[in-house]
């Protein structure tokens, strides 16, 4: 049986995702919710998405400025700020220098809850995702201890809990009935990934936008069917 819902909500939180759309995918209703009760939420995204297309002719340069854009517009639906730290979107490396970016973010941006991918997670394809999980691990660890990373020169800063999407093992739920639809409105500021990600090829048509809806409506109403909720999964782990 799962944790429901943390209590109190944290004050402060940063999300960090591989890629601009995987913190609205697998986390946004759950930062709305924290939002709307006064939580502080920052976002991180480590890569610039320059794979996120299937079209071979891609002008690349645009791709991640627009990418940068969406993600932006989706983070102020929330009053959520976003860092973006740039690596190459597929090659991303679990390296120490990288360690240090985002030990440098938590020392900066203090969170209390640190939220990012499981690196666990079995069969995991896509090296993004299992490389930002062992990346944030290494950094949570460097920015709490002050030995680590002294060429910063900033304070060391502990968080006190992580919570990890795509997880490989879930015990923490977190309810979002009154945020589907922001985390829909989210998800649909990422107007370059309709087609790859999202199966909408007419923006336009209302019953593709609809059917969206209801996909991402099905996938909260499972990972909350253990408490008839529509939830957001989670592994929890706390006094890190
Ligand atoms: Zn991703």
């Amino acid at each position: 049986m799962a944790f429901v819902n943390l209590n109190p909500i944290p004050k402060s939180v940063l999300a960090i995702g591989a890629h601009p759309d995987d913190v609205e995918f697998n986390c946004f209703g759950t930062l709305a919710k924290w939002s709307k009760f006064g939580s502080n939420i920052q976002i991180a995204i480590m890569t610039d998405g320059s794979k996120g297309t299937w079209n071979e002719n891609e002008d690349l340069k645009q791709l991640v400025k627009t990418r940068k854009k969406e993600q932006i517009s989706a983070a102020e639906l929330i009053g959520s700020s976003v860092y973006f730290l740039d690596y190459v979107d597929g090659e991303l490396e679990h390296k120490r220098s990288t360690v240090g970016q985002v030990t440098k973010l938590i020392r900066q941006t203090k969170p209390e809850v640190i939220i990012t991918h499981d690196p666990f997670k079995k069969y995991r394809l896509h090296p993004d995702h299992r490389n930002c999980g062992m990346i944030v691990f290494d950094a949570v660890v460097a920015a709490r201890d002050p030995h680590f990373f002294k060429e910063l020169n900033l304070k060391h800063h502990r968080s006190n809990k992580m919570l990890l999407f795509e997880q490989e093992e879930t015990d923490h739920l977190e309810v979002i009935s009154d945020y589907i639809e922001i985390k829909v409105n989210a998800l649909l500021k990422h107007v370059s990934q309709y087609e790859s990600t999202m199966d909408i090829t007419d923006k336009k048509d209302v019953q593709q936008i609809d059917k969206f809806y209801k996909w991402i409506q099905e996938i909260a109403n499972s990972a909350g069917s253990s408490i008839k909720q529509p939830a957001e999964s989670f592994k929890l782990i706390e006094n890190i």
